[in-house]
């Protein structure tokens, strides 16, 4: 039984000055009396002063009775979303907090919730139920901004990140896809908002395929490692992480294997979040080597002396990084070229390694002989923490 005397006569006071709805009455005594029911309690002090409820609210305008018109807009703009929890953001017009202000203070009343919070409680409760889903506020999977003041209602899905990988058994696909060109990848009407308006490379069709398929508008992609477009990417293929934004679907069963044309996606797996440190990796390589000069199978045994020291590159910005390289074999081909197949390091730019560009030992400088890379294949990528 709720002790409705100890505030009866502050309710008799500010009912004497303004129009209150019962929800906005009940919220200023609801913590005082440990009620958590404003509506209910506001209506029980309307009864026990026997006063009628009032055409319109002081303080709200009557927009807590009109809340089902904001829920049922929520239903049907999120009705195509999957989601099992969410949060609601509410804007509400500066005049509805100055009164609810003013009211607090005239009468100082302490210790109340905000206008705001009791729309954003009564939102969350009715809409949860009506959804059957629940308030997160930590990790919710769609975010809703209700604003009363341009009486628009905005929604924002949590991304879906994945990893996976992807294979190349042909020539001649680039790995990254340029942006479309209007907007510079940030997304126009020309590239329907995807950022990309063409799909001939390994992005552009994994995107595609990502964001047909979780119904989202951009998969953003990061890679692990980079490969030429006339490179083979075998094995296990090569590791990538997309972030898809504003999904419609988020818990889709995927298939271990999933062939889009000439290129096969594998392991694709829904994460928490990517991993945000640099991922260590190295690459099984094969490269054929041009080289100016006549080369012989003896001085080819020089190869293996690059396993014995760490690689130097140096980079644009002057940085120099280590790399190292193992596990050397080569093939002659002929008199002018051969192959090398090794373990590289990731961040070894074969290209560079071979002619020796701001990279000490090369293959040029080991052999003395100056050499030029012409294809590079990818027959396995470790990620190695
Ligand atoms: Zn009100
Ligand atoms: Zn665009």
């Amino acid at each position: 039984m709720v002790k409705i005397n100890a505030i009866i006569s502050d309710a008799t006071e500010i009912l004497k000055e303004h129009n209150l709805c019962n929800n906005c009455l009940g919220r200023l005594f609801a913590s005082k009396l440990g009620v958590l029911s404003h509506q209910k309690l506001g209506k029980k002090i309307r009864d026990t002063l026997r006063k009628n409820n009032p055409k319109s609210c002081f303080i709200c305008k009557n927009i807590m009775s009109k809340l089902d018109t904001q829920i049922s807009k929520m239903h049907e703009m999120s009705h195509d979303f999957e989601f099992s929890s969410f949060l609601v953001g509410v804007i509400l017009q500066p005049s509805i907090l100055d009164r609810d202000d003013l009211i607090r203070s005239k009468f100082k009343l302490q210790g109340i919730n905000s206008i705001k919070g009791d729309i954003n409680r009564e939102i969350g409760k009715r809409f949860g139920r009506k959804t059957k889903t629940s308030v997160d506020f930590q990790n919710p999977d769609i975010v809703f901004t209700l604003d009363f003041k341009k009486e628009e209602c905005e929604i924002k899905p949590k991304p879906v990140f994945l990893s996976g990988r992807y294979t190349k058994s042909i020539r001649g696909i680039p790995q990254k896809q340029k942006p479309c060109q209007r907007c510079r990848g940030k997304g126009c009407y020309v590239c329907e908002f995807h950022g990309i308006s063409e799909f001939d490379s390994v992005e552009g069709k994994i995107a595609r395929f990502l964001y047909e398929k979780f119904g989202a508008l951009q998969a953003k992609i990061t890679w692990i490692g980079s490969e030429d477009e006339t490179s083979l990417v075998l094995g296990r293929g090569r590791p990538f992480f997309a972030k898809l934004v504003n999904p419609r679907k988020r818990t889709l069963r995927l298939d271990k294997k999933m062939e889009l044309g000439e290129i096969v996606i594998r392991d694709l797996k829904i994460i928490e979040k990517i991993p945000p440190n640099v991922i260590r990796f190295r690459s099984k390589v094969a490269m054929q080597i041009q080289t100016q000069n006549e080369i012989k199978s003896s001085q080819l045994r020089n190869l293996y002396k690059l396993e014995k020291q760490p690689i130097a590159i140096y980079e644009n910005s002057g940085k120099k990084n280590e790399r190292n390289i193992s596990d050397i074999r080569y093939k002659k081909k002929s008199n002018n070229s051969f192959s090398i197949f090794m373990k590289a390091d990731g961040g070894v730019p074969l290209k560079r390694l071979a002619d020796g560009v701001e990279v000490t030992p090369s293959l040029s400088s080991i052999l003395e002989n100056p050499c030029k890379c012409t294809v590079f294949d990818f027959y396995d990528i470790v990620v190695t923490k």
